[in-house]
């Protein structure tokens, strides 16, 4: 690893002070000294973040609920309000890697870590993604990869948080020293193209992301999160699956179906949850959206066994969403 100066901030103020040139954010650091440690970075200037007060705290407001961007993933999935009214967040959370990590591990960081690729995070490979001119996993090994938008770079959204913040339809504040805006979570990943491959966030290199929003839930929201993956834990998902339904009685009146481990980017199921409105949330209905959500898929040489895995992880979340399935004592975290 190399020699970095380490700048402990106490304020939101002093961190954007000092975030310029080289200087990485660091939050739990889970994801930042990993990249660290295998050679992939080599900041100059870690901007130690975790010691500010005001990015803390889980807070009910009249609109909804707002989130410090500090909250760990245990606090994320440990919150009674959470639990019951946001449920899919806290599953997401309390589901993610390991205990360990979880008490670690913030929201912020969660949601900002590099997409997942193991060329991408090992220093002996320089591809498209890290500003050169070659992706790896086309002829490699793609087995853990991408079926959905895998033109460019065929790396998967990694945060479980996304997935059920986007599912939520919730919003990121992002504050530079020119004030704050808010971005909805379904726009604030970008997928990889021929003019921005390594562009990954809208955030610029002088904000910082200081909370999450959610708006407060319609009656008869219900929802869930699931994640499957070749371990039982200590691992991201191989396919992982967000769902929010409005229901009214028994008819589906709204529904969200978010994948992760399926694009670059969390991906936003439409025509999928459309099967879903105006229907009973029934074995049949959910199977149908699951099936939906694989249209259009172009899975690589080695990893079209999600086209078959995702419909279940997707129907299973459904109908555990609706109340009428217990959580899938198959499903990891
Ligand atoms: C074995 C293992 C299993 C895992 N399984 C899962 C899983 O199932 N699901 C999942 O979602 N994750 C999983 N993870 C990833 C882990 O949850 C993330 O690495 C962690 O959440 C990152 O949070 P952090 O606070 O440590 O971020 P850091 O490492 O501190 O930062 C991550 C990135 O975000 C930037 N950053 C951090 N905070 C801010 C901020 N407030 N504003 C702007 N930029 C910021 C940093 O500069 C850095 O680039 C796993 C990790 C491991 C090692
Ligand atoms: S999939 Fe993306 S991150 Fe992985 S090697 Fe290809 S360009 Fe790099």
């Amino acid at each position: 690893m190399n020699k970095f100066i380490f700048s402990d901030c106490t304020s939101v103020d002093a961190a954007l002070s000092q975030m310029t040139g080289e200087a990485v954010v660091k939050a739990g650091g889970v994801d930042v000294l990993d990249r660290m440690k295998n050679g992939v970075i080599e900041p100059a200037k870690l901007v130690n973040i975790t010691n500010i007060p005001s990015l803390r705290g889980i807070h009910e407001t009249e609109t909804g609920v707002r989130l410090g961007a500090l909250v760990t993933l245990a606090e994320l999935g440990d919150h009674p309000l959470l639990q019951s009214q946001y449920t899919v967040l806290a599953d997401a959370a309390g589901h993610a890697a390991t205990p360990q990590i979880r008490n670690a591990a913030t929201l912020g960081g969660n949601l900002m870590q590099k997409v997942h690729c193991w060329y991408y995070r090992s220093a002996d490979f320089a591809c498209l993604r890290k500003g050169h001119d070659m992706c790896f996993a086309y002829d490699g090994l793609n087995q853990y990869h991408a079926i959905f938008d895998t033109n460019v770079c065929p790396s998967v959204a990694p945060s479980s948080t996304a997935v059920a913040l986007s599912a939520l339809n919730a919003s990121v504040e992002l504050t530079s020293a020119k004030g704050k805006r808010l971005v909805p979570v379904r726009e604030f990943y970008i997928k990889p193209d021929d003019k921005h491959p390594t562009m990954e966030t809208v955030i610029a290199p002088d904000e910082l992301l200081t909370a999450v929003l959610i708006p407060k839930p319609a009656a008869g929201t219900r929802s869930a999160y699931q994640k499957y993956g070749e371990k039982s834990s200590y691992d991201w998902a191989i396919a992982d699956a967000g769902v929010v339904l409005e229901m009214q009685g028994d008819v589906c009146r709204k529904a969200a179906i978010v994948l992760g481990a399926a694009s670059p980017t969390p991906r936003l199921a439409v025509d999928a949850a459309a099967l879903l409105v105006g229907k009973p949330i029934t074995e049949e209905t959910a199977r149908a959206a699951g099936l939906a959500a694989m249209q259009g898929a172009t899975p690589l040489s080695m990893n079209g066994y999600k086209v078959q895995l995702f419909p279940v992880a997707i129907y299973r979340t459904i109908l555990l969403a609706a109340g009428k399935m217990d959580r899938d004592p198959s499903a990891a975290g």
